[in-house]
Parts: structure tokens; C-alpha cells; sequence
């Protein structure tokens, strides 16, 4: 599953390659993904020029012009890829490939066979208060996050601090996958009641969060170029990953051997000696 450092990756490369482009046309084989598709509010999008490209949590919000600044907003779900193909390269459809938008000489595809993925049209008015976007904590890069958010936070929060910090309402964009990285990177067993992280605890686990992140977001920006006349994986979790799914083996830190536990069919790994 596309992580926050990926969609960001994903973010940068259309970024690169549609910004300032117009949207000729919208082609949908479906008009439903998790969702019901607005289609009438897709065709509306048409002679528009894309005029940024953001992101909230994992959400990519394509900014559009006009007077009600429309905004498309599409998230991966579960398996989503986007990419993007020159227009004179275009194949036929894919299985499971569920749209399409042209610009000009590219074309943006997407195709997602679990269909959990979103594709919705808002005003910019409608933006904050978007269903999906409006009840999500802070971003984790950004200014809001910080150790006295999160000591603030976690009083009286009994859930484990893994479980904690993959909850949008606390922190957006953290995965199951990261959530074990930043937890060792700081020191703090996964297990361990949030309500028990001393000012310490906190302060090194935003900045491990920091830097969990960054690193999979230089590591991630390194397959940018895959997205333009790609379509094979895009390199998701390339980077290199110290405790995530190395059950046995050695701590990068300490060389104790890493513990894997499943809650839910959900895998944590930890080090018994780093971690307390
Ligand atoms: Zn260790």
C-alpha cells in the first residue's frame, strides 16, 4: 500500500510533468472506485489548466482554474498506481485501469485493482471541509507536529504508541510500515501505552518521524522518473528499511536479533534491547 512518503514521490513527479498543463479530456471506464465517481464534475474539469498540485495526508489534490478553483482529489486506496504516459505512446486500456486524464502530450492513467481508491471533484471553497479531509490531525512534516503536540496528544491516550501514530486523527500519512521505523529510530517498544511517553520519549519520536520520513521521501525521489512512460512497480519501499520484516536478524544498532509480532494480521518489529 502507497505509503506518505510515495504518494509525495507520486506528488513530485506530476508536479513535474503536468503543472501549468491543460486538461482536454477525462475519460472514465467506471463510475465508481470506493466511491461513486462525480462524472458530470469530471467533464466539467475540461479546457482547464492545472495550476497546482498538492497534498493533504495521502490525498493528491490537482488544482485546477476558473472561478471556483476546482480541485480533483485522488487517493491510491490500497493498490492505486498513477502514471503518466506520453500521448503517442498510449496502449490500450489495462485490467483494471479505471481512468484517464489528458494533458496535452501526456496522458494521466490510473489503475487500481482493489478499487479502494477515490477520485472526487470539489470547489476550492469545499476543500477543508471535505468529508475526507476535514477530521485529519496534522501533517507529520510540517510545523504543527512537534514533541509538545504529541506529549499534549497522548495524555490519557492509552492505545500503543504504534497504533497511536497511524491514526490520522493524531498524525496524517503514517503506515503500518514506517510506524515499526519510527519506533525503533526513537527507542520506544510499539507496544507501549502512549499515555506512558515521557517528554523525552516524545521528543525523540518527532524527530524520528522527521527523519523516518525524509529518508523514504530522498530514497522515493530517486523513481521520479519511472512515472513518465513507466508502468511497471514504481519502486515502492526501495529504500532501505532497519527493522520493518527483518524478524532474526541483526539490530542495525545494537545487533540484537529483531522481534516480529502480528496484532490483527498487522506485523511489528522491534528490538528487545533498543527498544523499551
Ligand atoms: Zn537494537
Amino acid at each position: 500500500m502507497p505509503e506518505l512518503p510515495e504518494v509525495e514521490t507520486v506528488r513530485r513527479g506530476l508536479d513535474r510533468s503536468l503543472l501549468r498543463r491543460r486538461l482536454q479530456e477525462v475519460e472514465l471506464a467506471r463510475h465508481d472506485l470506493r466511491w461513486p465517481i462525480p462524472v458530470a464534475a469530471c467533464h466539467d474539469l475540461r479546457g482547464r489548466r492545472c495550476v497546482a498540485i498538492s497534498r493533504r495526508s495521502k490525498y493528491l489534490l490537482l488544482h485546477f482554474d476558473g472561478a471556483t478553483a476546482p480541485v480533483a482529489l485522488v487517493h491510491l486506496g490500497m493498490s492505486g498506481r498513477l502514471w503518466v504516459e506520453r500521448r503517442r505512446d498510449l496502449d490500450a486500456w489495462r485490467t483494471h485501469e479505471h481512468w484517464r486524464m489528458h494533458f496535452g502530450p501526456l496522458v494521466l492513467r490510473y489503475a487500481d485493482p482493489r478499487r479502494f481508491g477515490v477520485l472526487d471533484v470539489v470547489t476550492g471553497n469545499e476543500l477543508g471541509t471535505h468529508r475526507l479531509l476535514c477530521a485529519l490531525g496534522p501533517e507529520p512534516l510540517g510545523e504543527e507536529f512537534d514533541a509538545a503536540y504529541l506529549f499534549r496528544r497522548t495524555r490519557q491516550r492509552r492505545v500503543a504508541t504504534k497504533l497511536f501514530l497511524m491514526d490520522a486523527k493524531n498524525v496524517v500519512g503514517i503506515g503500518n510500515i514506517y510506524a515499526s521505523e519510527i519506533c525503533h529510530a526513537a527507542g520506544v517498544r510499539p507496544r507501549r501505552g502512549a499515555h506512558r511517553l515521557s517528554r523525552d520519549d516524545c521528543a525523540r519520536l518527532a524527530i524520528a518521524v522527521r527523519t523516518v520520513l525524509s529518508r523514504a521521501l530522498a530514497a522515493g525521489g530517486t523513481t521520479i522518473r519511472d512515472y513518465i512512460g513507466a508502468d511497471e512497480d514504481t519502486g515502492y519501499f526501495q529504500h532501505e528499511l532497519r527493522v520493518y520484516d527483518r524478524a532474526g536478524l541483526p539490530c542495525v544498532a545494537c545487533g540484537a536479533a529483531i522481534r516480529q509480532t502480528v496484532d490483527g494480521g498487522r506485523s511489528t518489529y522491534y528490538c528487545p534491547t533498543c527498544q523499551r
